[in-house]
């Protein structure tokens, strides 16, 4: 028996494919009814969704495979799998009849009593872009299958890839499929409704303590529930893909009230140059069409792109490719600022920061609430900072709610904070008297 081919990067793709927690999981309604989708249309008795694991391929989804493969049967050796090729080669594969083809000809599965003489497969392509496995289908009788219909097995299997991430944030989130359904409905309503409202948390200047720039922060005006932060609905903004019209509305709010400040401000000299900084999640990054929302943003608010700055996470990044490098090197070329949020609490700075240079740092609260706590908490956020500066970048320090945190920032050379010392986030009501009067 031949081994079963391995894919380039076969330790990242099984690190991949594990980070969906999928393989031995039980049966999911929806991934079964695009595999029969597959079956039906391409005219086969089976269809699989097989995830290729180190030592075999496990099959998630298996309608009709009983007829085929035997009851019961869930997983066979990765060897003896055809899919275990469709990953390795990361293209579909159509195999009119196993018995004339030399890599397929002696798998049990075409010289045993299962007898499959046809395949079709094609790769589930992963958030990290590897191969996690393939959806296809399989005949007894051999077949001849066009090119059209293995692109409807890769639309499809493209459709298998999406679910299983939805099913990947909605397990991070620690949400039922069910429950993510009924919120999202709920959700999506108040977004058209307008019930999103952005509040902003002031960044300060450290020396001289004026407020150079506001942080948008959104929050759900909830009509039983009253203010809610993103905590409450962000899981489900995330895993619906809401999180994209969501991030539209508060990018224009949040560029139109900045805007409004700074002609206002500017007459008794507060709020001239104020910038304004809003949240973007991964999905956000990661819409073609991303950096022309921001542009329009720009254009509809009249803001000045120099005053805009955009926070990203390393989670918003991680698993991107070179559509977000290209949208993200489009926004900078406007003339918008890219700071990276939450810094130290991802997994792979240095990789991140090399990659995604961002011009500003925001060194994560749980540092700065760390600080004086030990030696090495000391230590951890001075080696932040100075990293940051090393790199040319501005740092914002978050969280900071105590006067001695300030002193110790300052000291280490930090410029801007923000945190309830200054101010909690508040209304652009709340804040329009100190940012629209001079001092
Ligand atoms: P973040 O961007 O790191 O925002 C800072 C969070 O720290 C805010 O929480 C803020 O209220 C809180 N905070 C500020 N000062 C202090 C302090 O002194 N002490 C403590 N303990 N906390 C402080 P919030 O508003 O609940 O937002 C949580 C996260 O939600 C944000 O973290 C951001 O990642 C996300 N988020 C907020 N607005 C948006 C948005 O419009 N779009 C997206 N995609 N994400 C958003
Ligand atoms: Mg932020
Ligand atoms: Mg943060």
């Amino acid at each position: 028996m031949p081994a079963a081919p391995r894919h380039a990067r076969e330790d990242e793709r099984l690190a991949s494919l594990r980070s969906y927690q999928v393989l031995d999981t039980g049966a999911d309604a929806a991934l079964d009814a695009l595999a029969t989708a597959a079956a039906r249309v391409l005219g086969a008795p089976a269809a699989l969704v097989s995830l290729v694991d180190e030592h075999r391929q496990w099959f998630k989804s298996a309608p009709g495979a009983e007829a085929v493969l035997g009851p019961g049967v869930r997983q066979t050796a990765r060897e003896d799998s055809f899919c275990a090729h469709v990953v390795a080669a990361e293209e579909a594969i159509a195999v009119p009849d196993a018995t004339a083809d030399a890599r397929f000809a002696d798998l049990p599965m075409v010289t045993g009593p299962q007898h499959v003489r046809a395949y079709a497969g094609a790769p589930i392509v992963g958030r990290d872009g590897l191969p996690l496995g393939a959806l296809c289908v399989m005949d007894r009788e051999p077949r001849e299958l066009d090119a059209s219909a293995v692109r409807v097995l890769a639309d499809l299997a493209g459709a298998v890839a999406e679910l299983l991430e939805l099913r990947r944030a909605e397990a991070a989130a620690g949400l039922g499929a069910h429950q993510v359904l009924a919120e999202s409905h709920r959700l999506r309503a108040a977004i058209d409704a307008g019930q999103m409202a952005v509040h902003y948390q002031p960044v300060v200047d450290l020396p001289s303590g004026r407020w150079v720039g506001v942080e948008a922060l959104v929050r759900w005006e909830h009509p039983e529930r009253g203010l809610l932060p993103p905590a409450a609905f962000l899981p489900v903004a995330e895993a619906s893909g809401l999180v994209v019209p969501m991030g539209r509305q508060v990018l224009t709010l949040a560029c139109t009230q900045a805007a409004l400040w700074r002609e206002r401000g500017g007459a008794a000299g507060a709020a001239a140059d104020l910038h304004v900084a809003v949240n973007v999640s991964g999905r956000q990054l990661s819409e073609p069409d991303v950096a022309d929302v921001v542009a329009e943003a720009l254009l509809v608010s009249g803001l000045p792109p120099e005053a805009l700055v955009l926070e990203l996470t390393e989670t918003s990044l991680a698993g991107s490719g070179a559509e977000v490098d290209t949208a993200l090197q489009r926004i900078r070329s406007l003339g918008v600022t890219l700071a990276l949020d939450d810094f130290g609490t991802g997994y792979a700075s240095y990789s991140y920061l090399q990659r995604f240079q961002p011009d500003v740092v925001k060194i994560d609260r749980c540092f700065v609430a760390a600080l004086g706590r030990s030696e090495r908490d000391d230590l951890l956020a001075r080696s932040l900072v100075r990293l940051g500066m090393q790199l040319g970048c501005g740092i914002v320090a978050e969280g900071v709610e105590t006067r001695e945190q300030a002193q110790t920032l300052t000291a280490l050379g930090v410029r801007h904070a923000q945190g309830y010392l200054f101010s909690a986030p508040r209304s652009a009501h709340d804040l329009e008297g100190r940012l629209t009067t001079a001092g």
